[in-house]
């Protein structure tokens, strides 16, 4: 075949077909071109999902009956004019393509009256066809018409889903628009039926509310933070508000949705250890940059962009959402119980709870003593150990680490602080694995491998930021039969090991040895453990930055250092525990994401008695 040019009509085509996907990309992007008019009121129609007809109008700016043709045709734009324009884009348009994509696929029909003409123009476009203008009647504003989409393009019409799930599309698509758009009115109608009435107001929390209900909406924590050109401003879930999906994130630069990983990777660093895997936190984020200082023509629907600054936007992200939660108590109430069947369900409790305290034999468990609360010097658990190391050929100097001991001041005091500070602390151990202990307002039961375990995660994170951990030397090395995998990962990730305070070497053929490990480990099972970290190493390093590589591992040695479930704990390890349960930050979660402590107030006591 001969090279030859494409006819327009298919250029436009092809070009339809990257922005023109299905109803949602008709009606964002008219949409996005009455925001760009200035509209203050925007209602959607819909027959048929979109698919038979989809109409946008608006109370915008308008649009001069000579410059119509040019609205609909291809690379015609009033938003942009120089190349240097490109560099700076402060509107949600500006390829000029949008009207002719769409025309490519469907029948369009504009009517606009822009502010102080007495008339309306109107104009057709469909194909390549597109009528003279003709007079029409109407208010000041514009009003797109998209007829037929896909009428002649079988193979996308095909493609088309579900009319529910087209639907679906739509409301997702109106909500990227509309809720970083508060101050805009919509009204969203299905043939006779009124999707979302979405009144103007100067809310981003209101907007949410008649968006997606208060139930979501009142439960989203405000965050905001303006610095070095970066303004951020933020309504975020707590962390029991978890989804299964990552679709409630919702992240706008500058009044566009974007979809970003290193905003995802934000979010997620920010919450880590907060909520369970695979869930995904509810936050809508709006950063506000200087156009200048990103670009967004990267991708052709512009929901992808390139930032100049990219660290800066990552870390004011994490920064500002970790500030949140790090004030914040997130223990997760104890569910309340349906109330199917209060009797049964009252009856149930107060049987659990004799057959509790049955258990609990009183003199080994019910422990009851004074002491400072905060438990100083070198508690049995809880805190790692800093030995020194022993004596040996290399000995690998300890570090000195310890952050100074947060002690929380009275403002940013926990609500459920453990019985009054410098008072006795009353716990019990129960079944060797639950620490129930009083609140101020009711009591706590802590599951005392997942607390210690991210007290561990908590303190070893931040000691091996600043430096190598300290390590142990062991007499003899502890040799173990390893893959070739293990051995690759053991001599790729020297440093990372030793980072950890593992000194891990090559001990004959298909053979490794533990030669040093972290002296917050006990030295059993030492080589299993080593399998497992290189094993994970072998697993994730190409795919993840060495930081969280590291914390990784440090999730697998806090967990193998934490206390386990069925030990027995003396009544000093229980308090050392429970106090430091109030110092480390981000305590009501395990870092795999479980709670470590539920709570139950004296009010969901006295409900579940029916004292009240
Ligand atoms: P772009 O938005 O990239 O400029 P479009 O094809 O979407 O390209 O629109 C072409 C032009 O038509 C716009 O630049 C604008 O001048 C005009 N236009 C389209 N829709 C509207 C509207 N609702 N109100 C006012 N002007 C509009
Ligand atoms: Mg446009």
């Amino acid at each position: 075949m001969s090279i030859h040019r494409l006819p327009d009509l298919l250029v436009n085509k092809i070009a339809a077909g990257e922005v023109v996907e299905r109803p949602a990309s008709v009606l964002k992007e008219l949409v996005e071109n009455s925001l760009d008019a200035g509209a203050t009121n925007v209602q959607v129609h819909l027959e048929q999902c979109g698919q038979a007809l989809l109409r946008v109008s608006d109370d915008g700016m308008g649009i001069p009956p000579d410059d119509l043709p040019l609205a609909v045709a291809p690379h015609a734009t009033s938003k942009i004019r120089h190349e240097t324009d490109l560099e700076a884009i402060a509107t949600l348009g500006f390829r000029g393509e949008a009207l002719a994509s769409i025309a490519a696929v469907a029948h369009v029909a504009v009517v606009s009256r822009p502010r102080g003409f007495d008339a309306a123009g109107r104009v057709t476009a469909s194909g390549q066809q597109i009528s003279p203008v003709s007079p029409a009647s109407s208010p000041v504003g514009t009003t797109v018409e998209v007829r037929d989409l896909f009428y002649n393009v079988p193979a996308r019409r095909k493609f088309l889903r579900s009319s529910q799930t087209e639907a679906a599309a739509v409301n997702e698509q109106l909500a990227r628009l509309a809720i970083p758009h508060p101050q805009v009115g919509f009204r969203l109608t299905h043939g006779k039926r009124v999707v979302h009435e979405l009144s103007a107001c100067d809310d981003v929390r209101q907007r949410i509310r008649d968006f997606f209900g208060p139930e979501l909406a009142d439960e989203l924590i405000e965050i905001s933070r303006d610095e070095r050109g970066l303004s951020l401003k933020g309504w975020v879930a707590p962390p029991a508000q978890t989804r299964a999906t990552g679709k409630w994130q919702y992240t706008f630069l500058n009044g566009r949705y974007i979809r970003d990983r290193l905003l995802q990777h934000a979010v997620r660093e920010a919450y880590r250890g907060l909520v369970m895997v695979n869930r995904f936190p509810v936050v809508f984020l709006f950063l506000g940059l200087d156009p200048a200082a990103v670009d967004v023509n990267v991708h052709p629907t512009k929901i992808e962009v390139r930032w100049r600054n990219a660290r800066l936007v990552h870390s004011q992200v994490l920064v500002a959402l970790r500030e949140t939660f790090g004030h914040r108590d997130l223990t997760p109430p104890v569910e309340p119980l349906q109330e199917a069947h209060p009797d049964q369900e009252q009856e149930r409790i107060r049987q659990q709870i004799a057959e509790l305290f049955k258990q609990a034999s009183p003199v080994q468990q019910r422990l009851e003593f004074a002491g400072p609360r905060v438990v100083s010097s070198s508690p049995p658990i809880a805190a790692p150990p800093e030995a020194p190391p022993l004596p040996s050929e290399t000995p690998i100097p300890p570090v000195r680490t310890d952050r100074p001991t947060p002690v929380p001041s009275k403002a940013e005091a926990l609500p459920d602080q453990i019985a009054e500070p410098g008072g006795p602390i009353r716990a019990m151990q129960l079944h060797g694995t639950y620490l129930v202990t009083e609140s101020e307002d009711g009591l706590i039961i802590v599951d005392q491998h997942a607390l210690h375990e991210r007290i561990l995660y908590e303190s070893l994170s931040a000691r091996v930021a600043r430096g190598p951990l300290t390590s142990q030397r062991l007499l003899l090395p502890e040799s173990f039969a390893a893959s070739d995998s293990q051995i690759a990962a053991a001599e790729n990730h020297r440093a990372l090991l030793e980072q950890l305070g593992f000194v891990i070497e090559p001990f004959g053929p298909q053979t490794l040895a533990v030669h040093a490990y972290p002296a917050v480990l006990r030295p059993t099972g030492l080589s299993d453990f080593a399998g497992d970290l290189l094993d994970r190493l072998a697993e994730h390093a190409a795919d993840v930055r060495p930081q969280t590589l590291l914390l990784g591992l440090v999730e697998l040695m806090a967990c193998k250092a934490a206390v386990k479930a069925g030990d027995p704990l003396t009544p000093e390890e229980i308090a050392s525990l429970l106090a430091q349960r109030q110092r480390v930050e981000r305590s009501s979660f395990c870092p795999h994401g479980r709670p470590t402590t539920l709570r139950m107030t004296l009010r969901d006591l006295e409900k579940q008695f029916k004292r009240i």
